[in-house]
């Protein structure tokens, strides 16, 4: 059989609706919709690959959904004839064709795996090094707000059989101290939560919030400000475990990271950090570092899930914190697949590629097709 070789790009849009209504972050940030793009890459001999790339808005980190397609309006051209299974190959030619703009590299970074599994018959997770025995455990995404609604609303994911929450802080320290003290009020044992600022407070507000707290809180503290040097400084003078996300995007800075002796892990979302080519070795930098990793999307729908779900399987169980059930977040269905949470927690399928079947009537017609 002769080698798969990319024949044509398609480019898909949909908006994802928030399941919850309003989602708030630090600093007034406000989300009720996010706008997603999917990728079909089609080979010579028929096959199809699969990828999503869903940002967090545009003012979460630097990339917005608009950039995604325009990214791939810049990178598509200079992929038709590459073998998709070369992934480091791929995405080489990509950073010729675009300097940066991660989260545009991602959608096509993941269908290449998507096809590399069905053209060998193996499910991804054994491609990027082979399935733990692991159930993953998901992880929930508590917006910010009154802190006994904040309670309320970990007390119903615990229902659904969360174990472990991400609950999000980040404006006045004592109403920050309160939404920490509220929403861990009733952790039971084997729950974990990640106290998420993400960059909202201030080396100054953090000192004073964690001052406030009631001692033997079991939690660490992720993206407390918006800096580098803020979060380092402020993690010369706490005790606290402290986790890096919005400032843990690329090769250099997962380095830096750990030559900083920075934070004791990363929230490593798909298509922040630049697709599964670049997770993977994001992955191996922390599993050495003996950092823990969360394992999760900046948000997205079912094929955005399939890829947290098979990075994370492949995650020693030591280092693996959680992955995130981001399907709970969007209130639009865009595939199938067996990707069922059994008490809070996850197994990679083990069907050829990431195992999801997009839905096309979902998808409408593409948006964009380059070949
Ligand atoms: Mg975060």
């Amino acid at each position: 059989m002769s080698d798969p070789k990319i024949e044509r790009i398609d480019v898909f849009q949909v908006d994802l609706p928030y399941a919850g209504g309003v989602y708030r972050l630090s600093g007034g940030r406000e989300y009720r919709s996010f706008d997603a793009t999917l990728v079909r890459i089609t080979t010579d001999s028929g096959l199809e690959g699969w990828g999503e790339s869903t940002p967090f808005g545009a003012t979460w980190i630097a990339s917005h959904a608009r950039g995604v397609r325009a990214g791939i309006e810049e990178i598509a051209p200079s992929l038709i004839g590459l073998d998709p299974r070369r992934v480091d190959r791929v995405n080489d030619a990509m950073d010729r064709a675009l300097v940066g703009h991660l989260h545009a590299k991602t959608a096509i970074d993941v269908a290449c795996w998507d096809l590399f599994g069905k053209s060998v018959g193996m499910p991804v997770c054994d491609l990027l090094g082979g399935r733990t025995d692991l159930r993953m455990p998901v992880i929930s995404s508590i917006y910010m707000g009154d802190p006994q609604d904040m309670r309320r609303r970990v007390a119903e994911h615990r229902a659904m059989g969360y174990v472990a929450h991400s609950v999000k802080i980040g404006d006045e320290p004592a109403v920050d101290a309160e939404r920490i003290a509220a929403s861990l009020a009733d952790k039971r044992p084997g729950e974990f939560f990640i106290v998420d600022a993400n960059g909202g407070m201030t080396v100054e507000t953090a000192l004073r919030m964690l001052r406030l707290l009631p001692a033997g809180l079991d939690f660490v503290l992720e993206a407390p400000c918006a800096t580098w040097r803020e979060c380092v400084s402020l993690r010369r003078r706490t005790d606290v475990p402290v986790i890096f996300d919005e400032l843990a995007t690329d090769d250099a800075a997962i380095a830096q990271l750990v030559g900083d002796d920075a934070a004791e892990g990363i929230g490593l979302k798909i298509s922040k950090n630049g697709g599964l080519t670049r997770g993977r070795r994001h992955r191996d930098i922390c599993v050495a570092a003996g950092y823990t990793v969360s394992v999760q999307e900046t948000t997205g729908s079912d094929i955005a899930f399939a890829a947290i779900v098979h990075l994370g399987q492949t995650v020693p169980e030591k280092n693996l914190r959680c992955v995130l059930e981001c399907r709970d977040i969007v209130a639009l269905k865009t595939a199938d697949g067996p990707f069922e949470v059994r008490d809070g927690r996850v197994v990679a399928p083990a069907l050829p590629g990431l195992g999801v079947t997009p839905r096309l009537d979902v998808l409408g017609e593409p948006v964009a097709t380059y070949a």
